[in-house]
């Protein structure tokens, strides 16, 4: 077996996606061969003793090069699941007595994941209503090892100014860690804007085809050495096919996530003028308060948006999901087909109703994960479902 000729950082990411970390099989076949084997030979190992969950097989060391390539980073971890990678990569910074800072408008899971290493790790995390140098000053303790990004955020797609986070945390001697998939790396490159440690729910745009569950970190060598450490003993590893799924559908990435940028803001465009919809959250639009640093820190503004729909009439939203025929209204999001989720049932169902408005979540919100059909096509869903 041979791997790829082609070296990182010199090629396009379009030709990462495609080749990097890419195994050539002794029979010339472009594809890394899929290797489900627990039991491996170990004689000559080194004591690198090769089993699935200590992170070594051939289709985890295929599809973790790949991914840290995208992102430009020295070494890369690919994990059962987003969550596990939240789990893992923070465990392998904070220790008990430690402080976090994050923002309080994060992902469901991350915000479940908080209450447990406040009660079972005794990790002091302070969340945060709007990340900025002054607001994190007047949180950072003399135990702050940490802080924690998420840009654009679900489900408003508000922007966090990246620079000027990972500026202040650099100034503090503290790392940062963000949350990179809702942008995905084709659109947004945290490393070039200071952060340490980037994350992803592979579950979405680099899976891609909503049929498969992973999570990955990227980092430094040392750093990702530690969180392999703590994931082998947890038991986080993902299994040889899901990784070779998860490599094949990576090599589509730029393809998928361009096209879903470009229906994204003509459908976010449509939406805002139609007198159906209240309101139009998307980091594309001049109208949205994060746009001018969208901008700046993303080449492309994303699938993801969320919309109200007029009125307060929860029946008339029902409805309108009712209607829609090729726009799914299903849980997860980044993949290949349009759907929709209500975050006042899924993401957000255990606030009340008042504490979804303070975040701005109202019951007439709905998520809009953009999928790669004809942008025409979807618009002609929506159209007939807002009738
Ligand atoms: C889905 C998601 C996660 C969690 O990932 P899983 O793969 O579901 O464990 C974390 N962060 C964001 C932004 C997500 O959308």
């Amino acid at each position: 077996m041979s791997e790829s000729k082609h070296k990182q950082n010199t090629i396009g990411l379009n030709s990462i996606a495609v080749h990097t970390g890419t195994i050539h099989d002794a029979f010339g076949g472009v594809n890394t061969p899929i290797q489900p084997s627990t039991a491996i030979e170990y004689l000559s190992s080194n004591g690198n003793i090769p089993y699935p969950r200590n992170f070594n097989i051939p289709n985890h060391e295929a599809v973790s090069k790949k991914i840290a390539a995208l992102e430009g980073g020295e070494s890369a971890i690919v994990l059962a699941t987003g969550m596990s990678a939240i789990a893992a990569g923070i465990l392998a910074i904070a220790k008990p007595g430690d402080h976090i800072l994050m923002q309080n408008n994060i992902y469901g899971g991350t915000r479940a994941f908080v209450e447990l290493l406040r009660e079972k790790h005794n990790i002091n995390v302070t969340l945060i209503t709007s990340m900025t140098p002054d607001s994190l000053a007047q949180s950072v303790t003399n135990e702050t090892v940490l802080v924690y990004l998420e840009t654009p955020t679900n489900p408003l797609l508000e922007i966090i100014d990246i620079a000027l986070i990972t500026q202040w945390a650099k100034d503090n001697g503290i790392l940062t860690m963000i949350d990179n998939t809702f942008a995905s790396p084709v659109n947004q490159r945290p490393f070039e804007l200071g952060c340490d440690i980037i994350m992803h729910s592979a579950t979405k745009y680099m899976g891609g085809h909503s049929d498969l569950m992973a999570g990955a970190l990227i980092g430094t060598a040392v750093y990702i050495e530690k969180c392999r450490k703590i994931s082998a003993i947890y038991g986080m590893s993902l299994n040889a096919v899901d990784l070779s799924l998860l490599e094949r559908s990576i090599k589509t990435i730029g393809v998928r996530v361009n096209q879903q940028n470009a229906n994204a803001l003509e459908i976010a465009e449509w939406l805002s003028k139609h007198p159906g919809i209240a309101k139009v959250h998307y980091p594309g639009l001049q109208s949205h308060p994060g746009h001018d640093i969208a901008k700046r820190q993303m080449s492309g503004f994303g699938g993801m948006m969320s919309f109200e729909l007029a009125g307060n009439d929860m029946e008339y939203r029902n409805d309108f999901l009712q209607k829609l025929r090729m726009i799914s209204v299903a849980t997860s999001l980044g993949g290949v087909e349009s759907t929709m989720t209500i975050p006042a049932q899924t993401s957000h169902n255990l606030l009340t109703s008042e504490e979804r408005a303070l975040l701005g979540i109202t019951d007439m919100l709905i998520r809009f994960s953009v999928g790669i059909e004809d942008a025409q096509d979807i618009i002609h869903d929506l159209e007939r479902a807002l009738q």
